[in-house]
C-alpha cells in the first residue's frame, strides 16, 4: 500500500494490482438502508423516497468510508443519498437539461467548441450523483462499442482543426484498460490530435482504478495528457486519492478538477477554500465550478447566481488566484462555457 507522504517515490507502476477495481466496483453499496446503517443513521430510513426516486443509489465502499458517522448533513452522503425532495416538481427543472442528449447518444461524439471534440466513451459511472443529468438516462451499457468509436474517430480524423480529444461520459474510466488501448490505437494515425483529456470521477471515488495497467497505458501515450477530476468537497480526498493522483502525475498527466456548486454540500466559502487547498495538496488545480444543470429532481441543490458570485468573491479574497476556480454555466449553443 502506497501513501502520498511528501518525498515518497511514486512511479506509474506503484499501487494497486490490475483488475481489482472491478471487484470493488461490484461490491458498491446499492441499498439506501444499508448505507444509512453503515453510518449509524438507520433512524432516517423512514424518510427514504420509494424506489430511490427513480435513480439507483450506487456508491463505492471506499467513498462511504470517508463519510462522517452519524451525520445526516455529511457533504459526501448528501451527494449520493436519495431524498424525498427529489420527487418535488420544480419549474424550469427538466429531464433533459443539457438539451442535446439524443444527439450525443446517437453519435457518441460532441464537437461544439473549437479545437476540442468530446467523445462519450462510456455511459457508466462508479457512483450515482443525485444532481447529475444522468439520473434520467441510466444507460448502463457501454456506448463506445467498437463500431461507434470508429465513426467518432472518423469525424476527428476528418477535421484537422481538432487538436484535443476529450474522453467523457458517464465516466470513461469505467471502461476497461483494454478498451482504452483499443481507442488509443485508433488515435495513432490522427496526427492533428496532440492532447488527450479525460474527464473522470473515478480517481476520487474509486482510486484503485488507477492501477498499473492503466498508468502504463497513460504513460506510453505519445500525447499531452490532461485528467480533469470531479470532487466537490475536501473530504473526498484521502491518502488513497492522493496516491492515485500521484500515479497519474507520474504517468505525465496534468491534473485539474471540476466541481458543481451544491446547496448543503459546498455552498460555503470555507468549504470551497478548503476544497481548493486540499486538491492542491494532491497536485490538482481547480478548473471549473459549475452552476447546476437544471435537471428534474435536483432543484434542492441549486444555489442562485447572486449567491454563487458572492461565494466566489469570498473565496477570491482568501486564496491565491491559481486556487480560485472559474464559475461557469453551460448554455446550449454557446461557443464555450459561460463565465458568470
Ligand atoms: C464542456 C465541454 C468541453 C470542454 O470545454 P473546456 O472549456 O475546454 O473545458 C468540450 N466539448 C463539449 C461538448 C463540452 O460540453
Ligand atoms: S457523470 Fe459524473 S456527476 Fe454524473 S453520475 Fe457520473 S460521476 Fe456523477
Amino acid at each position: 500500500m502506497i501513501t502520498a507522504s511528501p518525498g515518497a517515490r511514486i512511479t506509474p507502476d506503484s499501487g494497486v494490482p490490475a483488475g481489482d477495481w472491478r471487484q470493488l466496483w461490484r461490491e458498491s453499496v446499492t441499498d439506501a438502508s444499508e448505507l444509512l446503517a453503515l453510518l449509524g443513521l438507520s433512524r432516517l430510513a423512514a424518510q427514504l423516497p420509494p424506489a430511490d426516486a427513480g435513480f439507483a443509489l450506487r456508491v463505492p465502499r471506499g467513498f462511504v468510508a470517508r463519510m462522517r458517522h452519524d451525520d445526516p448533513h455529511d457533504p459526501l452522503l448528501l451527494q449520493v443519498l436519495p431524498q424525498l425532495a427529489e420527487l418535488d416538481e420544480a419549474p424550469g427543472f427538466t429531464a433533459d437539461a443539457v438539451g442535446d442528449l439524443a444527439a450525443r447518444e446517437a453519435q457518441g461524439v460532441l464537437h461544439k467548441y473549437r479545437g476540442r471534440a468530446l467523445l462519450i466513451a462510456s455511459g457508466s459511472c462508479a457512483i450515482n450523483c443525485r444532481y447529475c443529468f444522468r439520473r434520467h438516462f441510466p444507460y448502463g451499457e457501454e456506448m463506445a462499442a467498437a463500431g461507434q468509436w470508429r465513426k467518432a474517430l472518423e469525424h476527428v480524423r476528418d477535421d484537422a482543426s481538432i487538436s484535443e480529444l476529450i474522453l467523457s461520459g458517464g465516466d470513461p474510466l469505467a471502461l476497461s484498460t483494454a478498451k482504452l488501448e483499443e481507442l488509443s490505437r485508433g488515435l495513432a494515425d490522427i496526427p492533428h490530435v496532440t492532447r488527450l483529456r479525460i474527464h473522470t470521477r473515478l480517481p476520487v471515488v474509486l482510486p484503485e482504478r488507477i492501477d498499473a495497467a492503466f498508468t502504463h497505458w497513460l504513460a506510453a501515450l505519445p500525447l499531452q495528457k490532461v485528467v480533469v477530476l470531479h470532487a466537490n468537497h475536501a473530504n473526498e480526498f484521502d491518502a488513497g486519492v492522493d496516491a492515485a493522483c500521484a500515479r497519474l502525475r507520474a504517468a505525465g498527466a496534468t491534473l485539474l478538477n471540476q466541481s458543481v456548486l451544491l446547496h448543503g454540500v459546498n455552498d460555503d466559502a470555507d468549504a470551497l477554500a478548503a476544497l481548493s487547498e486540499r486538491m492542491f495538496g494532491a497536485g490538482v488545480l481547480p478548473y471549473y465550478l459549475h452552476q447546476l444543470d437544471r435537471v428534474q429532481g435536483a432543484a434542492h441543490f441549486e444555489v442562485d447566481d447572486a449567491r454563487a458570485l458572492a461565494l466566489l468573491e469570498a473565496v477570491r479574497a482568501r486564496l491565491p488566484g491559481y486556487l480560485v476556480p472559474k464559475l461557469v454555466r453551460e448554455i446550449g449553443g454557446e461557443p464555450s462555457k459561460r463565465p458568470l
